[in-house]
């Protein structure tokens, strides 16, 4: 009998790292604090619940740095793809679920597990002493106490900064008559239709007074302890994007590039605001890249001067929440674990990634690399041309040096392909010069190919390494060489 690895939350990169675990035959108990205490974004007792978007963003594996985490990640057994892929709902090239399906199918799966124990309960402070292989996945969101006993013993000071909700809209309160369905340039993605969005246009009067309207809008106050934290680039609210110019914009979320009104394809909307679908029956519809901290009252009244959102029902209002994250770099060491308390991982948001798909995936090398360690067996790092590797990397040794007061420029990162190693690629088979838009998909092509091959071939090596008769082999070789047995 194996001792369990105990996993604190069980969000998207607990529930992971979980099915990882017992995938090795590592017995896991998850401790979650929902339904007895609950977060301010979070609703139900679901595991794995997306608390915003119902988006795990681009599935392009060959051109996309999300969608290759998406592939290595299904390569690689995960629950938390297998889950997305059963309940995808359309939406263009992105890959999107319903979120309550989604939620309801990681929960099952993994309460059906005979390896897998859910307690459900707060861990209000370090975890007990005799624990001494322990994932704490407790995310953004971390319950403040255990917050308090982790900064305590890192001894660093809180980090964090603000992530947004979006606001969902009901479907059958949208005007069709002014709005209309298209993906931007048609694209129909897996699953999809190149119909995908519904899109509002604005002309150029109307989105000057909708500019004015946030910036004028009354926002939610910041509480003491949040006034100076900084805000995560990229998922700014619209209004401190509206702050930054009267154009911004127009360039950002509300871009009209790649859209034809079918109501009158001559007349070139201004801007758009478009919605993308966020339950499989196809009822809600969520404002995309609205993340906002204006007041419920104002966003009532400004979304509705949106042409096709006048009479809007809203099935959620946007809203401002923190985030909390180690100093990754400094306080981990490669097995994502405590420098100075070993016996504690950390997995998911928490450790300087950014989003569902990213805390997934850290959650799932946290998986392996405790079941590994329970098992008394080396860890082999996913090689740092693979887009697990890269986050990884980028947690371990991500931006370390200082470039303002705080110490450290550490901020957590979606995957990019900035965090792999760079490819070199000038020019052609035929020896010509790759330029412009050739150049970029030619090198995309180059770090999802690489990253594809390399990830695959250390998923063989990670099965060989299990492989009792490759065991064995090792062992007489190292009797042989050594004069000595392996475990
Ligand atoms: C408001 C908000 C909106 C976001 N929107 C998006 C988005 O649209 N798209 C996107 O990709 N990412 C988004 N993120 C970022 C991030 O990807 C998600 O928060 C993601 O769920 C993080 O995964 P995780 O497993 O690290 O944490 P979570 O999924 O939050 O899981 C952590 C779990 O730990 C539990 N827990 C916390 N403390 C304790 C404790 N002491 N004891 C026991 N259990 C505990 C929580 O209840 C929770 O179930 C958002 C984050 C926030 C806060």
């Amino acid at each position: 009998m194996l001792e369990p690895i105990h996993i604190i939350g069980g969000g998207l990169a607990g529930s992971e790292a979980a099915w990882q675990a017992v995938k090795g035959g590592v017995p896991v108990v998850i401790h979650e604090m929902r339904p007895i205490v609950s977060t301010d974004a979070h609703k139900t007792a679901g595991l794995a619940e997306l608390v915003c978007s119902n988006s795990f963003r681009g599935d392009d594996a060959a051109l996309n740095a999300v969608g290759l985490l998406h592939e290595e990640m299904r390569r690689a057994g995960s629950l938390i793809m297998a889950a997305a892929d059963a309940h995808k709902v359309p939406a263009g090239a992105a890959l999107a679920v319903d979120r309550e399906g989604f939620s309801a199918d990681v929960t099952k799966r993994l309460s059906a597990h005979p390896l897998v124990s859910i307690d459900r309960g707060e861990i209000t402070g370090l975890p007990p002493s005799q624990w001494d292989n322990v994932i704490i996945a407790t995310g953004p969101l971390t319950s403040p106490a255990l917050s308090k006993a982790l900064h305590r013993l890192t001894g660093e000071d809180d980090l964090a900064f603000f992530d947004a909700i979006a606001p969902i809209v009901h479907r059958d309160s949208i005007d069709m008559s002014v709005a209309w369905l298209q993906s931007r340039y048609d694209k129909p993605g897996p699953g999809g239709t190149g119909k995908d969005y519904i899109n509002c246009p604005l002309s150029k009067d109307e989105y000057h007074a909708f500019i004015a309207a946030l910036l004028a809008g009354e926002k939610t106050d910041f509480k003491d302890w949040e006034k100076s934290t900084p805000y995560f680039e990229g998922c700014l609210p619209i209004e401190i994007m509206a702050e930054r110019g009267p154009e911004t914009l127009r360039h950002g979320p509300m871009k009209p590039r790649g859209l034809t009104n079918s109501h009158n394809s001559h007349k070139k909307p201004y801007a758009v605001i478009q919605l993308r679908q966020d339950n499989r029956l196809g009822t809600l519809y969520n404002m995309v890249g609205f993340q906002t901290k204006l007041k419920y009252a104002e966003q009532l009244r400004t979304f509705r001067t949106i042409p096709g959102l006048g009479n809007a029902e809203f099935a959620r209002l946007g809203g401002l929440h923190r985030n909390t994250f180690l100093n990754a770099p400094r306080v981990l060491d490669e097995g994502l674990r405590l420098k100075c308390e070993p016996r504690l991982r950390f997995a998911g948001q928490i450790t300087g990634v950014e989003g569902y798909v990213e805390s997934a995936a850290t959650g799932l090398m946290a998986g392996r690399m405790a079941a590994a360690e329970r098992l008394g067996e080396a860890f082999v790092m996913p090689p740092p041309t693979s887009a697990h590797g890269a986050l990884i990397n980028h947690i371990i040794g991500g931006h370390i040096e200082t470039t303002d007061q705080r110490g450290s420029s550490f901020q957590p990162m979606n995957i990019n392909f900035g965090l792999f190693p760079p490819v070199s690629l000038e020019r052609q088979p035929d020896g010509e010069r790759l330029r412009g838009k050739q150049r970029q998909t030619a090198r995309k092509h180059a770090y999802t190919s690489r990253a594809l091959a390399s990830f695959t071939a250390w998923l063989g090596e990670c099965a060989g390494q299990k492989d009792p008769r490759r065991a064995m082999r090792q062992s007489v070789i190292c009797r042989r060489h050594c004069g000595t047995s392996t475990k």
